[in-house]
């Protein structure tokens, strides 16, 4: 699985995105697609389909704290920003290695779509 995985060779640096961030444990990588101005993908380079199959909480609070991080540093940290897990088919998950979206540059509507 994880040798086909999308966001696996991503992080293995297989295929070319526009990284945005890395550590031992995570990347961050510019959505292909993107649904705002800073549109940012945080993965961990670790293989985990979805939150339903997640154990590891210290790399799920990793992910939040290096959405934080990269929100300060485009500058949308003060004007708000949003951070969406979307989990499996309702929730609109299209990649199923696991990943948060942060979101912002632009006001944010709720409730979301
Ligand atoms: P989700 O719908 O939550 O599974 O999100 C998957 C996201 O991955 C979508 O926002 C896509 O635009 C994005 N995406 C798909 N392929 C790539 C790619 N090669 N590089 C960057 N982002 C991608
Ligand atoms: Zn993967």
């Amino acid at each position: 699985m994880a040798d086909s995985c999308l966001f696996c060779k991503i992080a293995r640096r297989e295929i070319p995105a526009t990284l945005v961030a890395e550590t031992e444990d995570c990347i961050a990588f510019r959505d292909i697609n993107p649904q705002a101005p800073v549109h940012v993908l945080i993965v961990p380079r670790t293989h985990v389909p979805s939150l339903n199959e997640a154990t590891d909480a210290a790399m799920i609070g990793r992910l939040s704290l290096m959405a934080a991080e990269i929100a300060k540093r485009e500058g949308i940290a003060d004007r708000g920003y949003r951070t969406v897990l979307n989990t499996n088919a309702e929730a609109g998950q299209t990649v199923f290695h696991l990943h948060l979206h942060l979101l912002g540059g632009r006001p944010m509507t709720w409730p979301p779509g």
